[in-house]
Parts: structure tokens; sequence; C-alpha cells
């Protein structure tokens, strides 16, 4: 029936059924389950690895969760791609000792349910729904346009062996899975001609999301071994809600199966990061956030090395309240996200399977 319906259409019009902008876990989710129907998907992604937010830096043979920290039992066991993982071996349970930071700076032990994490990094769950998809890295889309029949997306590849400007893509339907201000910006050009583009962007300016600054830092194992806490070899994680700059901070070495040095993963608050999120020199910053942390071991102030990485859209903090971002006037195009309701892996999976679901009825009507 699948096939059927792919032939049918690719004979029709000699467009792609449907474009996925972004490779996150609600495009690839969306992306799968409209392969799975039988349509013909094309994926784009500015980046040139998979997974957005779930992302993973490999610095020489270490490798460090720099965005998403872990999955949680899901709410709905019908998305819960947690089995499956597990199945595979790509998941594994992670036991740190927990706490939760004050304002003050004193720390205060806490339980946490069963985390879950991927020891050949968070990048790792993308990689594992992208099979059998077409996707094209290093490509990013600047437009998206309505057609008689469809929508034009025009872009770019990033890659340095090609030609700046890429030829566009045609297709019957298209899936914006990325973060919604960087959704609004595709629609711009067409605000003017389209009833539907304009209902759509007020939507996303409902959206709102904050920003991080995370530091990836390498000690000496006896470095690492030194907080202040009495830790077992599961490793620590550190959560604040009320500290000045700190929201989060582990022993991501403890993730993996052989740690080859002993890596700390920090993230800032929002307030932190919408100071310092347009500094062209992050290295100051980075500094001021392990500055901040060596009130829990002074050790934190003297890594073997440091990266910093910005994540400008990182937590939402205003969500749709819808489960995709649509208007009647527009069926062919749908947004998803973790921004649409919820703001975390499990939300981004529901809105991808969501936008899948909205789809398969206009195109198959
Ligand atoms: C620091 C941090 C820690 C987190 N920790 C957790 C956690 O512990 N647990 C949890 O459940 N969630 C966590 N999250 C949230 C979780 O990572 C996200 O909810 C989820 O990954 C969002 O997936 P997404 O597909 O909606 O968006 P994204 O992952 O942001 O995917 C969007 C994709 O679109 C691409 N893109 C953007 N613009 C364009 C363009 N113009 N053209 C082409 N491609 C484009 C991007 O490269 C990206 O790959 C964390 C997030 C951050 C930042």
């Amino acid at each position: 029936m699948g096939q059927r319906r792919q032939e049918k259409f690719l004979g029709e019009t000699g467009m792609e059924d449907v474009v996925v902008i972004g490779a996150g876990l609600s495009g690839l989710t969306a992306a799968q389950a409209l392969r799975q129907e039988g349509y013909r998907v094309v994926v784009v992604d500015k980046s040139r690895g998979l997974g957005g937010r779930l992302a993973t830096r490999r610095i020489d043979n270490t490798v460090i969760d720099h965005g998403c920290r872990y999955l949680q039992s899901f709410a709905d066991p019908n998305l819960s791609i947690i089995p499956d993982l597990m199945a595979t071996g790509i998941l594994q349970p992670w036991r740190p000792e927990s706490f939760d930071l004050g304002a003050d700076g004193a720390l205060k032990a806490t339980a946490t349910g069963t985390l879950y994490v991927a020891p050949q990094g968070m990048s790792s769950i993308a990689k594992a729904l992208a099979p059998g998809l077409t996707i094209h890295r290093h490509w990013r889309a600047t437009d998206v346009t309505p057609l008689p029949q469809g929508w034009r997306i025009d872009g770019e590849s990033l890659r340095e062996d090609s030609a700046k400007q890429s030829e566009p893509f045609e297709a019957r339907a298209v899936v914006i899975a990325i973060p919604a201000s960087q959704a609004a910006a595709l629609m711009h050009g067409t605000v003017q001609d389209c009833e539907g583009v304009k209902e759509l962007l007020h939507q996303l300016q409902q959206v709102d999301f904050e920003a991080v600054i995370t530091v990836m830092a390498s000690y000496s194992p006896t470095q690492a071994a030194n907080l202040p806490l009495q830790t077992g070899s599961g490793g620590w994680m550190i959560t604040s809600q009320t500290h000045p700059t700190l929201r989060w901070l582990a022993l991501d070495s403890s993730k993996r199966t052989d740690p080859q040095e002993s890596v700390v993963v920090l993230h800032s608050n929002s307030a932190f990061a919408s100071n310092a999120l347009d500094r062209a020199d992050l290295e100051p910053v980075g500094n001021a956030l392990l500055s901040e942390a060596a009130t829990l071991g002074a050790w934190m102030r003297s890594p073997q090395w440091m990266q910093v990485h910005r994540w400008r859209y990182g937590f939402v903090r205003q969500a749709l309240g819808a489960s995709i971002l649509s208007s009647p006037k527009l069926p062919s195009l749908v947004g998803c996200g973790d921004w649409c309701n919820g703001g975390n892996v499990e939300s981004a999976i529901a809105s991808g399977r969501a936008a899948a679901a909205a789809l398969v009825k206009t195109l198959s009507s």
C-alpha cells in the first residue's frame, strides 16, 4: 500500500511528497512516521551532525553531551523510545548521586527517578532514528514559499566543497521542525501574500525560549574525585532552581562505559546566559561559570581544558500549547518541536508524531 502510494505521487507531480526542515528529535520522528506510511520524504538540517539539541561533542577520544543530559521515563508509554533503545544497547541507566544546590551555595541530597543516558553520546539516539531516511546535512533552509501545488524550500549548502547557493526543493507538504523563532524567519518573505502564513506567524509569537551557556571542562581523576560530597562510582549531578548563575552540573564522564578522562558539564541559568549570549569571546564567560562552581570545590576553577557552547534556543520558557503549529488555511504545512507542548524530549516526539499524522490526513484526502 505504502509503495503504491509513493509511485502514484511521484508519477503525478515529480515533487517530493514532504520536506522536513530540521533533523532534531521531532523532525526525525515526523520523517520516519511519514516514510513508514509510504511517502517520499527528504530531511534537511543546517548542522553537520544529526539530533539538534541531542548534541554530542567528540574531543579526541572523549565523548561529551553538551545538550540534552538524559531521558526520564515517559509520561505516555506509547511515545517512549526508551525500551527499544535499551534493547539495542544505545541507552543505559545512569545512577548519579543527586543534589540540589541552594541560592546560598548549600548542597542537599535529593532523589531522582531512573535516568537513561547513551554511553556513546546522546546524539546516537538521533542516529538510531535515521536509517532509511534521505538526509541533506549542512543545508540551511532560508525561505518556504507556497506554490500552486505545494511548497518551494530555498536554502544554501553550508558544505565547504559545494557552491553556496543550492537548488531549492519542491514538495507537496512541509514539516518545519526547528525552534519557533527560526521557523518564523523562514516564513517572513511570504507573509504579505498569504493569510495562512500570517496566522502561523501570529501563533509563533507566543512561543519563547531561554538561552543556556554550556561549559565542558576536563579534570584529572584526582581533581574530579575531590568534591566535598560522598559520591559513589556512579558519578554526581547537581541541579538548581535558585542559584544566581548555575542551573545544572554533573560528572559527564560517569555516563561512559570506559571514560578516558574526567569531564564536568555545566549549564548556566537563563539570566546569566542572556547577558553573555552575544559575547564574541566565550572563554571569559566559561571561566566565570567555573569560578561560580568552584564554591563547591576549588579545583573546578582549573580544568586541563575547557570548551564553551551557547544555546540561543535552549529550553522552552513558553510553549505554544498545541501539539503542532498548523492553520486550516494551509493544511500542507505544519510546524513541530518541543516548543509546541512541553519542552522536553517526550514533547518533541509527541509533536513529531502529531505532525506526521496531520500531513497523512492532508496528503491522502
Ligand atoms: C542544555 C540542554 C539540556 C537539555 N536537557 C534535557 C534533558 O535532560 N531531558 C530532556 O527531555 N530534554 C532536555 N533538553 C531539551 C531537549 O534537548 C529538546 O526538547 C529536544 O532535543 C528538542 O528536539 P527538537 O526536534 O524539537 O528541536 P532541536 O533539537 O532544536 O532540532 C532542531 C534542528 O533544526 C535544525 N535547524 C535549525 N534551523 C534550521 C534551518 N534554517 N535549516 C535547516 N535546519 C535547521 C537544527 O540544526 C536542529 O538540528 C535539553 C536542552 C538543552 C539545550
